[in-house]
């Protein structure tokens, strides 16, 4: 979206489409893709594995159609995808579109992204293989991820048995975010559960500042406290260090209800990496007001458009799409009045 004029019920959007050079004339599979040598960085699978430069965004794509990566193109495969695409298929010669609409309402619905982990110097994130984040384990965990749904350690592909979760890993932090993200403790708790049930020898020790679960999913708090194989450490971790041999994790951290340091060696860090809403660097082209991170502040005091979910506040999905189905009607309202 590069520019919103007007006001409620006759909104003005000039919007940038950038080129996707798949004209969807024809329906592709990926038997063209992989025929192709050119790959780039697997942007939903977080870097972790590759996709080939003719690539299907995501599962839930919409529309349903394949894009290709023009940069990560190697001239060779220009030449294939000329010889073997069905003919009218792919057009490289594709440029950006203005496409110009009028609305009624808009809805802020931009959604956040992942705090920045190389930050948080003392915890190894990009130094040491093993210290991943929350949604790169998110995507571990997955079947169709880069693993198959295998948890295992970056540096050698082996089983993690022994894994440490980071909470408030950037998060209630001054340094980094001073807010609580709200959804971090619960995903944890949740891809220990995904550890236990992956494995039953495997052990997770969550080390937090407090454990925040709300409504219902106490619930599920309280029964991961029974097993035996989770143990739960109240203490922020100060440092991680790493064996080069084994690329095995030493965290320095301090257990404030036992009252004493112990080394904890880990075979993998998970990170509970907080949320950033995406409206931090880039601003949505008209005069909205912010808080000092980024969130658009309240429900906008703009009548007409209307904000949800993490580009309002951290929140879980839920709450997103109860948000978001508030806004929706809200937007309705607002046309019907116009
Ligand atoms: Fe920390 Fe938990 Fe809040 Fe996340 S949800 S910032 S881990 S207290």
């Amino acid at each position: 979206m590069e520019q919103v004029s007007g006001k409620a019920g006759n909104f003005e959007v000039k919007i940038k489409k950038r080129p996707r050079y798949v004209t969807g004339q024809c329906s592709l599979d990926d038997s063209l893709a992989d025929q192709l040598t050119s790959e780039r960085p697997d942007d939903v699978n977080l870097g972790m594995g590759a996709t080939k430069a003719l690539y299907y965004p995501h599962d839930m794509a919409y529309p349903p159609l394949h894009m290709l990566d023009r940069d990560a193109l190697s001239e060779s495969d220009v030449q294939t995808l000329t010889e073997v695409a069905p003919p009218g298929a792919i057009d490289l010669a594709m440029t950006d579109e203005d496409v110009e609409l009028d609305v009624g309402a808009i809805i802020v619905a931009t959604g956040w992204r992942p705090y920045d982990a190389t930050k948080l110097d003392n915890l190894g994130f990009g130094r040491y293989e093993n210290v991943i984040t929350n949604v790169m384990m998110e995507r571990l965990a997955d079947p169709r991820g880069p693993t198959g749904g295998k948890i295992v350690r970056p540096s050698d592909g082996a089983n993690a048995v022994n894994l440490a979760f980071v909470q408030c890993a950037g998060s209630r932090d001054e340094n980094h975010l001073p807010y609580c993200s709200a959804v971090c403790c619960m995903a944890s708790l949740k891809q220990a559960r995904y550890l236990r049930e992956s494995n039953e020898d495997a052990r997770a020790t969550v080390f937090y500042i407090d454990i925040r679960t709300i409504g219902r999913l106490e619930k599920f708090y309280y029964n991961l406290l029974e097993d035996t194989n989770v143990s739960f450490v109240k203490g922020k971790v100060a440092k991680i260090t790493e064996n080069p041999e084994s690329k095995d994790l030493i965290l320095e951290v301090e257990d404030t209800i036992a009252g004493h340091k112990p080394e904890q060696r880990f075979d993998m860090v998970v990170l509970a990496t907080g949320i950033v809403p995406n409206t931090a660097d880039v601003k949505i082209p008209f005069e909205l007001e912010y808080d000092e991170y980024g969130f658009i502040d309240g429900a906008t005091d703009v009548e007409g458009i209307y904000a949800a979910g993490c580009a309002k506040h951290p929140c879980d999905v839920s709450r997103a799409t109860k948000e978001s189905t508030a806004a929706a009607l809200k937007a309705i309202q607002c046309i019907n009045r116009g």
